[in-house]
């Protein structure tokens, strides 16, 4: 029978006790009279109680500040369940964990959101390391953008230890915080030839960190990466796991990665340390997203096969198929040689990159040995050059490939190498998903549905759009006055539209922004005018992006002080990332006093994307974009994309654009830019302009540059210093103006220099 779970119903749950496997409700495992328990106190008393096959039941409503500690044994036959009262209705907020230790224990049913872990992690499959976990689940919990303000103060959400545990249909969207959303624990010996189970989840939105440590998932780490963690990762949805590079990191031996989806990730499933893996039968689904990838292969023994990639975009490291070289001799914690893998079968189409012996250089100089690249299908009638081969590959073994007629498969001295077979291949479509005509034995070969958002997770909790778009919610027409933008922004919702009839806007007060909100002049309208007393005129807090489209913007009533900005993010550390878009817009006399900015960020915060488009800046005092907050050379930056087109920049006494990315980390994509079609003119010579530049790229891993004139202005400065960074100039025309660069490393076509 199928019971409502409530207290009266418990007792009359009659259901034969199911053995403990796939597909089986908690509703049918209840047997006993269950107890109830209303806090941590209370659940400790129960513990202290309870007996293998017990049920405690831990009652809806809101848990705050609770830290639950079980440690308590089932048998293998006797579960001990810990469950909610009702799915949906037990929420842990403030500052919650959960702290599992023993043995065959279920826990089921527990919401974390509204606040963050005070420990390490959220979940922890121990109590101390003589306390570990063993055969224990961890189902259909939820763990909801719970994170701390700090955005570089480290945790985890999840943190398995021990040995058989399964971390199944659980629902984790949200980590925005450096750390690691679920690692496996190899720390003591009791953690090894663990076996776990990682099957079922949704791993939802994980946004660009700007750091290392945005990992989705890793297991082990480098310190113990040749011991075997046997971890399988099955049946999992992960949906913009963007934090990093790394979407997986695999840091220990024999894990099975097989049957997941990656759905517009920016990054890879790396096998980065430990030998024997297997990855076979995932989808990666790109979309043509930005920074999409696949599969990234390092060190000896892995198995690539059957794996569905399309739609990815990614380049170099993120690229859908990575073989990378490897360090001689190298130390646990760099790159080990490829050798004796195997990658064939996988179905690769409209992918723009497959890189072999990736990362070549003084350093990384062992090629791939003894490795098989067989019987792949390579599709791709847009673009030729889908292979980049960055040194010596004969030691990969190619065979029977097909590819589509147009790709070329040039060696890194330019000869095409032997092992592909070029030839019309033909796409067809099957539930959405493409087919080679003629390669059936190509891509996933498995009879488990494809993951996707439907079939992993909780199917109980309401699933929200994290990425509210500009221009998406309703039109609020705003009329002239003093801090009438202030009253609209009061009553808009994120995505809302101010829509401002022309005439003059004054404020007052600073306003703060926590929504995604756009300001625009009423269309087909002279500019409306914008004037702002207090800086600045608006701050960008957790939440909070802004479009400005058709607006003149003054500094002319502005506070007499230094240091003015019209926009800025919050002073303190963000843990939501911004946009900010500026389209259309005159933005003029920002020069009351000395260094008054455009835009002002603070330190640990970060945007998503500044996008200024058709639109004039005249007369500042300090800096249009300053985007240098993150000063230690430790790969942290505060701003992954920047786009300026069609913009012109005149007396400017600071920067128009300075980005700074220090230090050699090869984690991240940004900063990344691309400028065209403007003019900059008398631009960063004030005497308190420190950057002495009037762009300034330091560190940038992407830089489009193209139809830019730039006279009588400050230097142009690039100064590259991460791996490869793509640099591409073209069409720029310097006039009393020089450019500087530590680097010829870069691509230049057509740039003049004229005094
Ligand atoms: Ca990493």
């Amino acid at each position: 029978m199928f019971c409502l779970l409530t207290l009266s119903s418990i007792a009359c749950s009659t259901s034969p006790r199911m053995s403990a496997g796939e597909g089986e409700s908690k509703l049918q495992q209840i047997q006993k009279p269950a107890n109830l328990v209303a806090s941590a106190e209370e659940l400790s008393a129960a513990l202290d109680r309870v007996s293998p096959g017990d049920t405690i039941l831990l009652a809806n409503g809101t848990w705050v500040d609770t830290e639950l500690k079980i440690n308590a044994n089932g048998t293998a036959s006797d579960t001990i369940y810990i469950i909610a009262e009702e799915n949906g209705q037990v929420f842990f907020e403030g500052q919650s964990n959960i702290n599992i230790g023993g043995s065959y224990l279920h826990v089921e049913g527990l919401v974390f959101r509204n606040g963050y872990t005070a420990t390490s992690s959220v979940i922890t499959f121990q109590n101390d390391k003589s306390t570990p976990c063993n055969h224990c689940r961890v189902t259909e919990c939820v763990i909801d953008n719970y994170n701390p303000s700090e955005r570089f103060d480290a945790d985890y959400w999840v943190e398995i230890y021990g040995k058989h545990n399964r971390f199944d249909h659980n629902y984790l969207v949200g980590k925005r915080n450096r750390g690691v959303t679920l690692a496996v624990r190899l720390k003591n010996v009791g953690d090894r030839e663990n076996f776990h189970r990682i099957d079922h989840n949704y791993f939802g939105y994980n946004p660009v960190l700007g750091s290392n440590g945005g990992e989705t998932l890793r297991i082990g780490t480098s310190h113990y990466s040749l011991s075997n963690s046997n971890t399988i990762v099955e049946d999992n949805y992960f949906e913009r796991c963007n934090g990093e590079l790394e979407i997986i990191s695999s840091k220990s031996c024999q894990n099975t990665f097989e049957n997941n989806t990656f759905y517009e990730c920016q990054g890879t499933l790396t096998m980065r340390h430990g030998n024997e893996t297997l990855v076979q039968n995932n989808y990666f689904i790109g979309n043509k997203k930005s920074n999409t990838g696949g599969i990234r292969i390092i060190n000896e023994t892995q198995t690539v096969r059957h794996n569905y990639l399309e739609g990815l975009t990614g380049y170099r490291f993120r690229g859908a198929l990575v073989v990378m070289n490897g360090v001689p001799n190298s130390p646990l914690n760099r790159y080990f040689q490829v050798k004796d893998s195997d990658i064939s079968h996988n179905l690769v189409v409209d992918c723009d990159y497959v890189q072999l012996c990736a990362g070549s250089d003084e350093e990384r100089s062992s090629t791939p040995i003894n490795t098989t690249f067989m019987n792949n299908v390579i599709s791709n009638d847009r673009k030729d050059e889908v292979f980049t081969i960055y040194d010596d590959v004969s030691g990969i073994s190619f065979s029977n490939n097909a590819l589509s007629q147009n790709i070329k498969t040039p060696d890194y001295q330019g000869k095409p190498i032997g092992g592909f077979q070029q030839q019309d291949i033909k796409v067809t479509r099957k539930s959405g998903l493409a087919q080679a005509v003629g390669h059936p034995d190509v891509g996933p070969q498995s009879n488990k549905p494809m993951p996707t958002a439907d079939n992993t997770g909780v199917s109980w909790y309401p699933r929200k759009n994290y990425q509210i778009e500009f221009n998406k919610g309703k039109v609020i027409t705003v009329l002239p006055g003093e801090n009438t933008i202030q009253k609209a922004i009061d009553m808009a919702a994120s995505g809302d539209i101010l829509s401002l009839e022309p005439g003059v806007y004054h404020q007052t007060r600073s306003l703060s922004l926590q929504k995604t909100l756009t300001i625009r002049g009423a269309t087909g309208s002279s500019f409306p005018v914008i004037t702002f007393e207090r800086s600045p005129f608006i701050a960008l807090e957790n939440g909070g992006s802004l479009s400005m489209d058709g607006l003149h913007i003054s500094g002319k009533k502005s506070d007499d002080d230094s240091g003015n900005s019209v926009i800025s993010t919050s002073r303190y550390a963000m843990i939501d990332n911004y946009k900010l878009m500026v389209k259309n817009c005159k933005v003029t006399d920002l020069d009351v006093n000395h260094s008054f900015n455009f835009l002002k960020v603070y330190k640990n915060t970060f945007a998503d994307s500044i996008h200024l488009e058709n639109t004039e800046f005249n007369n500042v005092s300090g800096h249009i974009l300053n985007l240098d907050k993150e000063i230690e050379a430790t790969g942290i930056y505060n701003v992954e994309n920047v786009v300026v087109k069609n913009c012109q920049f005149k007396d400017i006494g600071g920067s128009a654009i300075h980005l700074y990315r220090g230090g050699r980390d090869e984690s991240t994509f940004g900063p990344m830019i691309w400028l065209s079609d403007s003019k900059f003119e008398n631009v960063g010579k004030g005497k308190r302009n420190k950057n002495q530049s009037a762009i300034d790229l330091s560190g940038v891993q992407h830089a489009e540059l193209s139809n830019l004139q730039i006279r009588d202005s400050e230097k142009m400065n690039l100064h590259l210093i991460v791996g490869d960074p793509v640099i591409k100039l073209k069409d720029i025309e310097f006039k009393n103006a020089v450019l500087i660069s530590n680097s010829e490393a870069y691509q230049k076509t057509n740039i003049t220099f004229e005094n």
